[in-house]
């Protein structure tokens, strides 16, 4: 008998386990259906000896000192502001939109945030009602920017126009009027020294945790007895899909080695045009890893596959809600993470997210556990 069931060992699952075990001496198990723990957030050595994060890049950034200093416990940091170039007409060009964007597409010599605002008022389209990512981005830069960096990128990575999308999702990505070429302004920028999973293994090292690998919820639920159960799933699987299916947007990772030391000049090249990947990634400019050869992944966004991405749009958002109301009547469950909530949260939201959840659920403990 455990005390707690955690399904998943991603960030929300691994949080999770660590603060129950080990601020409040709970028995946990973690079953985890693949055959490592880290959930998306995993790198590993490839054959090569070259780290890389198997399901795409993952760089945190964060605004929150508490997630910092949970997350320090198990991890020292290298310090490392991310850069994405994007490929438009034949040149690279900084990405998210500043000065030096605007400069290399248009051949301009804007200069200041005004000579920028003005530009961009310019050409912004306003709409009174601002519902769709496409209203947000046309609004803000005009049709022509949104043409070439954002609508083309975005149809291939949700598989759905912005004009389908959720305001929401565009609102994700800034503007700049000055010349600050880094991909995120958070105040804390950086990666864990020794990768992921070494951080990972760490917050789940204590003898109040046990870790099935390879071994789905379903096939422990029917002999593991647990007094509650954290679930990082798919909220809609462990529903059975009652209210029917909730989308994801699936990648397909292809990882390759290349015999030189650099691939390309930044760490990741975003590709809004006619390839069918998004972006590349060279994996050495993240780890700051050495070596004679490099690494690098292309993404290849798919409708079918693993479930990475919830699709906000207004009909999935409304089913979600069904799904959310039927786990908060369901007694000794939690249901915390990217997937099992359905939000796009970053790794610092999901840390933030576990940590709430379990401080309710030890609220509580009177009741239960
Ligand atoms: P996950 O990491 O998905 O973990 C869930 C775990 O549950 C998985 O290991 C899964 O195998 C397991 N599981 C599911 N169902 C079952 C079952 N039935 N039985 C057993 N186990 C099960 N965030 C950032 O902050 N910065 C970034 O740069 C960034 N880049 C990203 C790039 C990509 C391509 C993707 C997909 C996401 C990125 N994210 C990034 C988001 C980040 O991955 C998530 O915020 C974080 O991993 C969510 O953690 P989680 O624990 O909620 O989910």
């Amino acid at each position: 008998m455990f005390d707690c069931l955690i399904v998943g060992s991603g960030f929300a699952g691994s949080v999770m386990a660590g603060q129950l075990a080990r601020g409040f001496q709970k028995k946990i198990l973690v079953v985890e259906k693949r055959p490592h723990i880290g959930g998306n957030a995993f790198d590993c050595y490839n054959d090569d000896g070259i780290l890389v994060h198997r399901y795409g890049p993952h760089i945190f950034h964060t605004n929150s000192s508490n997630v910092v200093t949970y997350l320090s416990q198990f991890t020292k940091w290298r310090p490392y502001e991310h850069r994405v170039l994007a490929q438009v007409g034949g040149k690279l060009v900084p990405v998210p939109i500043n000065i030096d964007t605007v400069n290399a597409i248009y051949g301009l010599q804007l200069d200041s945030a005004a000579e920028m605002e003005a530009f961009l008022a310019a050409r912004a389209e306003k709409c009174d009602v601002v519902r769709t990512s496409e209203d947000v981005v046309v609004g803000r830069v005009g049709r022509d920017l949104y043409e070439k960096i954002f609508r083309g990128y975005t149809r291939k990575q949700w598989g759905l126009d912005p004009s389908e999308l959720d305001a929401s999702v565009a609102s994700r990505i800034s503007v700049r009027t000055n010349r600050d070429g880094r991909f995120f302004t958070d105040s804390f920028q950086a990666m864990p020294l020794h990768g992921y999973t070494r951080m990972f293994e760490n917050m789940l090292d204590d003898p109040n945790i046990k870790i099935l690998l390879n071994t789905d919820y379903r096939e422990a639920a029917r002999s593991i007895k647990a007094q509650k159960i954290v679930y990082t799933g798919p909220i809609d699987e462990f529903f059975d899909y009652r209210f029917g299916k909730l989308p994801y947007r699936s990648v397909d990772f292809q990882h390759r080695t290349v015999d030189q030391e650099r691939f390309q000049c930044a760490p990741v090249i975003n590709y809004p045009g006619e390839h069918s990947y998004t972006r590349i990634t060279e994996f050495k400019y993240l780890t700051g890893q050495r070596h004679a050869k490099t690494a690098i992944v292309y993404e290849y966004p798919r409708e079918e596959g693993d479930p990475y991405y919830p699709v906000p749009c207004p009909g999935n958002a409304a089913t979600y809600k069904k799904y959310q109301a039927l786990a908060e009547a369901t007694p000794n469950v939690h249901l915390v993470g990217r997937l099992a909530t359905y939000k796009y949260y970053n790794m610092d939201q999901v840390v933030a997210q576990a940590l709430t959840e379990c401080a309710k659920m030890v609220g509580t403990r009177r009741a239960g556990l």
